[in-house]
């Protein structure tokens, strides 16, 4: 079918919208591929839904190769599944909860393990049955703190997830892999500049993980990689590579100083710069001691935390949340260190904490052996030397300083670069946390249950839409890859007269006929405004039918290039039929 301009619905915009903050989102916009409804809820017009939909096939395509099965959950769910496996408190204020007309408590479904792993569970019993893979292309509600970009961080969304199971270990590995290939084939179908990247598996629990981060400038997720070597990973998920331990026999007593005024690093360095004390000081070799307040999920109480980290970096918000997770963490106010008189700000050491029971978790740096300048618990006053393994130690170690660039890459190869992107897929091997709270087991050969573990792979197919956009625009508008554009070929009438008009029409009735995707511009419009709007919607091939129609000949145009060529009418609908396909 022929789609026309004079009667599709659409009306693009001159104007860019206000809160647009990226590219993909004013253009999106201005195309007239989607509207805004609430924060985080946009609604789909004709050209943005073809598009949705040509990526929908795709991922299902590549779901379906291998192997996986399509199902549908509904989105309004109730609360017992995901209260079985504490989700219904750990989610916190991402979840959106409602309540029936009974008052029974609802949710709409974020991802949709727990109902999986029920139903797997409700079908299945032998070993026999096992492997399976299910998926589904559904929307999914997330109370997003800060909607963002239009299509790009949605409350709403669409997004294809699917989930293993399997008997065993290895075969979760197998699954996890035949993921990451399908991951990997329908991206590059799609076109897109990725990476795939170690990642933490957040809320969901479970161990390997990855993530494909979809290159862009305006991402939210910083991602480092490797100077030399294929490393590359969120900074949440960057372990500091520890240094050896070194011996603690022949270090220099610990000794107090009095060190006025000196509550920051800098005005320390000085101080111990100017002091005589043979030899010179740097921020790294300060030891400074962050608090916090972290609260489990359910938990009245929070309790504090120290984090005893090197002066010269600070504590990066993010890695401490994916570290502390799912416990929540906040800074102490003055009310606190009103309650806790011992923390003597901007000279807390570990004494103190020691002898208040405060926990404390170090900076993997901070190995036994290594000398530290730090609080000594009393204002105007450090301690030199405090020795690590010796003088004192922590309840653990914890990820919570920024990752640098420059800094050492953790597979020893290189060091660390730092690139923005956006997360377009995540794979995790789950294990066997769901089938733990739902008792999912299957009946082995010799009767004994087997235990069933579990993979988790999301993509979010919206948020590509945004993401293709982002990746593939200039200063016009869109260009979309032919792969998920809305039309094949974007036809222009270009001129007032009947036979040009005519000819349109023929040409267009053609490449109909041989199965192209047209659009078709006959409004009563000028072949500029006509020409602006083709370029503002991105069909990356156009044909313009105009004054040459006399001479036997149309324009094709390359929306990417702006090459245009001058073919023969007889040989267009050949010609850009190999061009769609190839
Ligand atoms: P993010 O870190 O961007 O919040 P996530 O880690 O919460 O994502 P997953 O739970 O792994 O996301 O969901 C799978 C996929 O769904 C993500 O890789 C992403 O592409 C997509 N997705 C997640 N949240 C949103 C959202 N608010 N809007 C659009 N797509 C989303
Ligand atoms: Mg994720």
């Amino acid at each position: 079918m022929i789609t026309r301009m004079s009667s599709l619905f659409l009306r693009t915009l001159r104007e860019d919208p206000a809160d647009a903050e990226v590219p993909s989102h004013r253009l999106l916009v201005r195309a007239g591929y989607v509207r805004r409804v609430a924060p985080g809820g946009y609604s789909w017009l004709p050209l943005g839904l073809r598009v949705l939909r040509r990526i929908e096939n795709v991922v299902r395509d590549e779901m379906n190769a291998i192997g996986a099965q399509e199902i549908q959950f509904p989105a309004l769910l109730p609360k017992e599944p995901y209260e079985a496996t504490g989700r219904w408190t750990e989610y916190g204020d991402a979840l959106f909860r409602l309540k029936d007309r009974k008052g029974a408590d609802y949710l709409l479904g974020p991802t949709h393990e727990e109902l999986f792993a029920l139903t797997v569970k409700g079908e299945y019993n032998s070993y026999k049955d096992y492997p399976v893979v299910l998926y589904q292309i559904q929307t999914k509600y997330r109370d997003e703190a800060r909607p963002r970009a239009g299509i790009l961080r949605g409350r709403e969304f669409v997004m294809k997830d699917s989930y293993s199971f399997d008997l065993d270990d290895e075969g979760l590995s197998k699954s996890y892999e035949l993921h990451r290939q399908a991951y990997t084939k329908l991206f590059d179908r799609l076109g897109i500049e990725y990476v795939v990247v170690k990642a933490t598996s957040g809320a969901m629990g479970g161990s390997a993980s990855e993530e494909f981060l979809a290159v862009a400038e305006t991402g939210e997720d910083t991602y480092v990689r490797s100077t030399e070597s294929g490393y590359a990973a969120n900074v949440e998920a960057v372990t500091t590579p520890a240094p050896e331990a070194k011996p603690i026999e022949g270090l220099p007593e610990a000794k107090v100083h009095h060190t006025p005024d000196t509550p920051t690093i800098e005005s320390l360095v000085a101080f111990l710069n100017n002091a005589d004390l043979g030899r010179t000081f740097t921020a790294a070799d300060t030891l400074k001691n962050v608090l916090v307040k972290t609260r489990q999920p359910g938990a009245k109480e929070w309790e504090l935390l120290a984090i005893g980290l090197p002066g010269d970096r600070e504590v990066d918000t993010k890695r401490l949340e994916a570290s502390l997770e799912p416990a929540e963490f906040e800074l102490l106010e003055e009310a606190d260190f009103a309650k806790n008189p011992f923390l003597v700000k901007g000279y807390i050491g570990p004494k103190a904490l020691k002898d208040n029971g405060v926990r404390y978790l170090l900076d993997p740096r901070v190995v036994d052996g290594t000398a530290w300048v730090t609080g000594a618990d009393e204002r105007d006053h450090h301690v030199v030397d405090l020795v690590a393994g010796r003088d004192f130690t922590g309840d653990g170690t914890i990820e919570a300083a920024e990752v640098r660039e420059g800094d050492a890459s953790p597979d020893g190869k290189g060091t660390l670069v730092a690139a923005r992107g956006i997360e377009i897929g995540h794979i995790f091997q789950l294990g066997r946390k769901y089938a733990d709270a739902f008792e999912l087991d299957a009946l082995g050969p010799d009767s004994k249950p087997i235990r069933i573990t579990m993979g988790s792979y999301g993509v979010g197919v919206s948020r590509l839409v945004g993401v293709l956009a982002e990746q593939n625009h200039d200063d016009l508008g869109i260009v979309w890859p032919r792969e998920v554009s809305p039309f094949d070929v974007h036809v222009v009438i270009a001129g007032k007269d009947e036979t040009v008009a005519a000819g349109a029409e023929k040409l267009a009735a053609e490449l109909d006929a041989a199965g192209i995707e047209v659009v078709l511009d006959d409004r009563k419009a000028t072949p500029g405004v006509k020409f602006a709007d083709a370029e503002l919607v991105g069909v990356p091939t156009i044909l313009v039918v105009g004054r040459g129609l006399a001479n036997g000949v149309v324009e094709v145009k390359d929306r990417r290039t702006g090459d245009r060529e001058e073919i023969a009418v007889d040989a267009v609908v050949e010609h850009l039929v190999k061009l769609v396909r190839s």
